[in-house]
């Protein structure tokens, strides 16, 4: 469903991106792990238009994207993200911050749009909180909400970027557990960036390496977890145990 291709990104003259390159089949989970700084969290922007990028071609369900302000626009219905802060609309409640996109946006209908939003609550267990306002949650529960309403755009594809690592150790697997299921029940196309090193082993089928902006290991999870192959690679996991 994704493809990326030769991508090199510059902040300045800094260059963040060296060729870049990997792709990303239907159904797949890959996680994206590296250092801080190497560079997770620009690509993953790239891929929805947050950044954009000097040099390379990033192909979604068999188009090449050509970065304009309107491709991106389409483009980010079909591939959610949620980051790690939140960002909830703070003067809308709950339910409004996920109807936002389905009926102002998409114009779905508001009739079926709250339904969804209804079930996707009860999903996360948070139903007895439509009404609140996000200062109303705790990180763990609003990172929920920041979920359901990336889903509530019914995207083919979702982007998750350390989603978990300003929540309190307690809220954690609450939002692990999502993710999880989300990958497992509905089969769900997903990047995922974390720092969780256990849940990036149960959940990835792949993963990629990155180091100062460059892929240094694309693998299969079993391999990369049992035995990598670069020794910064190593290095990295023994400094997460
Ligand atoms: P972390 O694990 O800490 O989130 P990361 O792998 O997500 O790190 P990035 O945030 O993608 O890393 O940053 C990659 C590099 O780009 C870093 O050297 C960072 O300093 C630089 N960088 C990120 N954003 C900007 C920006 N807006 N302007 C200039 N440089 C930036
Ligand atoms: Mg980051």
């Amino acid at each position: 469903v994704l493809e990326v291709a030769h991508l090199e990104k510059f902040y300045g003259k800094k260059h963040v991106l060296h060729d870049i390159n990997f792709s990303v089949d239907q159904g797949e989970v890959v996680t994206l792990l590296g250092p801080s700084g190497s560079g997770k969290s620009t690509l993953i922007r790239c891929l929805n238009g947050l950044e954009t990028y000097q040099k390379g071609t990033i192909t979604f369900e068999g188009q090449k994207i050509v970065p304009t302000e309107k491709n991106w626009q389409q483009l980010r219905q079909k591939i959610g993200m949620v980051f790690q802060s939140y960002d909830l609309f703070p003067n809308l409640t709950v339910m409004d911050n996920i109807l936002l996109g389905p009926t102002k946006v998409q114009k779905q209908d508001k009739q079926a749009a709250r339904q969804e939003a209804e079930r996707l609550l009860a999903s996360v267990e948070l139903s007895d909180y439509a009404n609140a306002y996000p200062r109303e949650l705790s990180g763990g529960q609003a990172q929920r909400v920041a979920i359901v309403r990336a889903l509530a755009l019914h995207p083919d594809f979702m982007l998750f970027d350390e989603v978990t690592a300003s929540l309190d150790p307690e809220m954690v697997r609450g939002v692990l557990n999502i993710i999880e299921g989300l990958a497992d029940q509905d089969n769900m196309t997903m990047i995922v960036v974390t720092h969780e090193m256990n849940f990036a082993k149960q959940i990835a089928d792949r993963v990629l390496f990155l180091q100062d902006g460059e892929i240094l290991e694309q693998t299969s999870s079993k391999q990369f977890f049992s035995n990598p192959q670069t020794s910064r690679a190593k290095e990295f996991l023994d400094s997460m145990d």
